[in-house]
């Protein structure tokens, strides 16, 4: 890993002097703090907690990695009512995904310990039976897809009538996934005293929109933190032409040997080919060829992801190429390197991808390919990360390296020199092309942010 590095915490932002004695929490509830190690509440927490004891709406502006989860696990946990005396599902909470899904569920029984909680995980993948059967055991708290949400309650499985609580975490990831219909149809099953908490990274129009039609008189909490891919993960970006990718993400593995690394690709196909080209590369490699590696994308059987997981988290697969959507479920605090092998196209996926490494305080680095025509998508990522990305020149000192022992040799001859002389000394390194040239937006962006920010 390279040595310039800022310092690297991404355990959630604490806040100013908040703790969580001052929460109104239960003394069962403080032990389970303790006990997972959470010293001091994050931003996110110190504000919504409280919020959401009090019974109101809220709306919580905050990203992953913010301790969002337990900022509504804590207060529902908190309020649940013992199963013997309610066997319908009390608190509902909707995700995008499957292993948000999965995660969200982990989180609330670590925070239920001591106080034996009934939760379970409507998603699709996992078998529809085994969650009918826990459904009629009796469940407190129901984590789930939009999807297996609506099958269940066709089929009469699930009973909305004694909820008094309902999450739609990562509000915006379900509406660009067009759970929209589906949301609407779940919030209209749902009791209409209930409380309602929408998390949120962003706030757009038609997150409001939602909000506007669902939540009554809602509390807003803004704990966006622009900057928390910036302030805590060294990133850079590499500027290469799409057919030298390949070869450029070996180079880049061999000059970082990532302990554990996740590269990103757009598309479920592109993943699987990458996957397939790496590992028939680096099975001939002796430092790859002990290493384990893996690929995961929405394509994937439940079973398949739920193993990819599994490996990550032990730290037994060593690299991983993902799509995003299943790229944002990742929470593992092992993750050294993220490589972008394809830019993302949307700002807030950079900041999630980036956002996979360097957590929990440990060290992280992300790299960004980018080809001339994704210029611009560099410059929008720069600006909503209000910061430049580092420039590495590994490309260039490859292909320097490659002319390198070539010219070395003629010099020596000509120049009757010792041709053992170490040719690396002695190759001239190709000049890179001048940035401005490449992505013309890059001086204004720098120029507008040094407005902002002042001078260094
Ligand atoms: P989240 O934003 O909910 O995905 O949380 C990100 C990570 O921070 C998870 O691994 C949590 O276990 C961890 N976490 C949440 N709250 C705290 C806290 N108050 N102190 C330390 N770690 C926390």
């Amino acid at each position: 890993m390279s040595s310039a590095k800022d310092s690297v915490n991404s355990t959630p932002p604490p806040a100013a002097s908040a703790r969580f004695e001052d929460l109104g929490l239960s003394k069962i509830m403080l032990r389970a703090l303790h006990r997972v190690g959470y010293k001091t509440p994050s931003d996110i927490q110190a504000k919504l907690i409280p919020l959401a004891l009090e019974g109101g709406d809220v709306i919580g502006q905050a990203r992953t990695g913010t301790g969002k989860t337990a900022s509504f696990a804590i207060p529902i946990l908190e309020q649940l009512d013992p199963l013997r005396e309610c066997r319908n599902p009390q608190a509902l909470i909707l995700v995008p995904t499957r292993e948000l899904a999965e995660q969200v569920y982990q989180e609330i029984l670590r925070l239920a310990y001591g106080c034996p909680t009934h939760a379970v995980v409507l998603s699709g993948g996992k078998h529809l039976h085994r969650q009918m059967k826990q459904l009629g055991e009796g469940v407190q708290i129901v984590v789930g897809t939009p999807g297996r949400v609506i099958d269940h309650l066709r089929r009469g499985t699930l009973k909305l009538d004694d909820l008094w609580c309902v999450v739609l975490d990562e509000a915006d990831r379900m509406l660009d996934i067009g759970f929209r219909p589906d949301i609407e149809r779940i919030l209209k099953r749902c009791p209409t005293d209930r409380q309602t908490l929408l998390l949120s990274a962003t706030l757009a129009p038609e997150i409001l929109k939602l909000a506007d039609r669902y939540l009554v008189e809602p509390s807003r909490v803004d704990c966006s933190n622009r900057e928390i891919s910036v302030d805590t993960i060294e990133q850079r970006y590499m500027t290469v032409e799409p057919v030298d990718k390949f070869d450029l993400l070996l180079a880049l593995l061999e000059r970082e040997k990532p302990p554990q690394s996740i590269i990103f690709c757009r598309t479920k196909r592109g993943t699987d080919k990458l996957y397939r080209a790496l590992e028939k590369k680096l099975s001939k490699d002796p430092h790859w060829s002990k290493c384990k590696m893996g690929c995961i994308h929405g394509d994937m059987n439940q079973k398949q992801r739920d193993r990819v997981f599994a490996d990550l988290r032990a730290g037994t697969l060593h690299l991983l190429v993902a799509t995003d959507v299943v790229g944002r479920g990742i929470d593992v605090s092992g993750i050294s390197h993220i490589i972008n092998y394809d830019i993302p196209q949307d700002c807030d996926d950079y900041v999630h991808r980036v956002g996979r490494t360097g957590r929990m305080g440990r060290d992280g680095i992300a790299f960004t390919f980018v080809s001339k025509e994704h210029g611009d998508q560099l410059t929008s990522i720069e600006q909503r990360i209000n910061r430049l990305l580092i420039r590495d020149h590994l490309l260039e000192e490859m292909r320097a390296a490659k002319s390198a022992p070539a010219s070395a040799a003629s010099t020596a001859e000509e120049s009757n020199e010792n041709p053992l002389v170490d040719p690396a000394l002695t190759f001239k390194v190709e000049k890179p092309k001048p940035r401005s040239r490449l992505f013309p937006m890059r001086k204004a962006v720098n120029e507008r942010l040094q407005k902002m920010n002042g001078p260094d």
